[in-house]
């Protein structure tokens, strides 16, 4: 079963908590346990891709500095969608099907 304060696994009809020492009252429903998995995926997930929005996030502001301070008014707002939504997604797009190519050809 698993903790409903903490959300860890404990042994089956433990009274309290070995991690937190929450008073276990019920036990853990298969849909709260359907849940807490869920949302340990998702935590897992938001990981592997943190360093990707943390790239994504820097390259955005870079675009929207250059056209916030671009003096030679050349850098228009067309431009700052190509290289801040465009370019990104059409990486993401090629390295997406590559990855996608190369578990393919590994089978
Ligand atoms: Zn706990």
């Amino acid at each position: 079963m698993y903790c409903k304060q903490c959300g860890k696994e404990i042994a089956d009809n433990s009274v309290f908590c070995q991690h937190c020492g929450c008073k276990q009252d019920a036990k853990t429903t298969p849909s709260e346990k359907k849940i807490i998995e869920i949302t340990t995926t998702t935590i897992n997930l938001s990981d592997k891709s943190k360093k990707w929005l943390v790239i994504y996030g820097a390259w955005f502001l870079m675009t929207l500095i250059f056209l916030f301070y671009d003096e030679e008014d050349y850098y228009e707002f067309s431009m700052f969608l190509i290289y801040a939504i465009f370019l990104p997604y059409v990486i993401w797009g090629g390295v997406w099907l590559y990855k996608k190519k190369s578990s393919k050809d590994s089978k």
